[in-house]
């Protein structure tokens, strides 16, 4: 048996940064097709720690709006939904970029941040070419739907939620 995971396990020492623009995000990653859902992000370049990669956008929604969306992706298994706080959500698949593309990993390579009401997408270590960003979507524990994780990563819960 694995050992109780860590949540955080790559988590910038800073919460709060210095955190660096990444100077031309289309030389640094790219999408491609992934091994863990559909298609992934991947890196080009070595990307330093601390480098905010890209901001979360899409359309803005309410609590209420997210939850029927929801509720519809889970039929589909896609889900672009990023909560922003607890009565804004961000729907990455309307007006969304490659952000909504990063897939969920439990030992993730990046965190998101919100920084001045932006969500921004941040390499939490040295990330090396070829790797797959990922982060840890933090799925409330009490879903209804439990979404099984294929990370693949050394302390993978076994689903993208929280653990109860
Ligand atoms: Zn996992």
């Amino acid at each position: 048996m694995a050992t109780s995971p860590t949540i955080y396990p790559l988590q910038p020492e800073n919460p709060t940064g210095p955190y660096y623009p990444c100077p031309n995000p289309n030389k640094y990653f790219e999408v491609r097709t992934s091994n863990i859902h559909q298609r992934g992000v991947f890196t080009l370049k070595t990307i330093p720690e601390g480098i905010k990669l890209i901001e979360y956008i899409g359309e803005k929604i309410s609590r209420t709006e997210a939850l029927q969306r929801e509720a519809i992706n889970n039929t589909t298994g896609l889900t672009y939904l990023f909560d922003l706080n607890e009565n804004t959500f961000i729907d990455g698949a309307v007006g969304g970029n490659e952000s909504a593309y990063i897939n969920h990993a439990c030992t993730p390579n990046c965190v998101p941040r919100t920084l001045e009401g932006k969500i921004w997408i941040v390499s939490a270590r040295e990330i090396k070419p070829n790797e797959e960003l990922t982060y840890d979507y933090q799925f409330p524990s009490d879903d209804v739907v439990q979404d099984i994780c294929r990370c693949g990563t050394k302390y993978c819960r076994g689903t993208i939620q929280l653990p109860k």
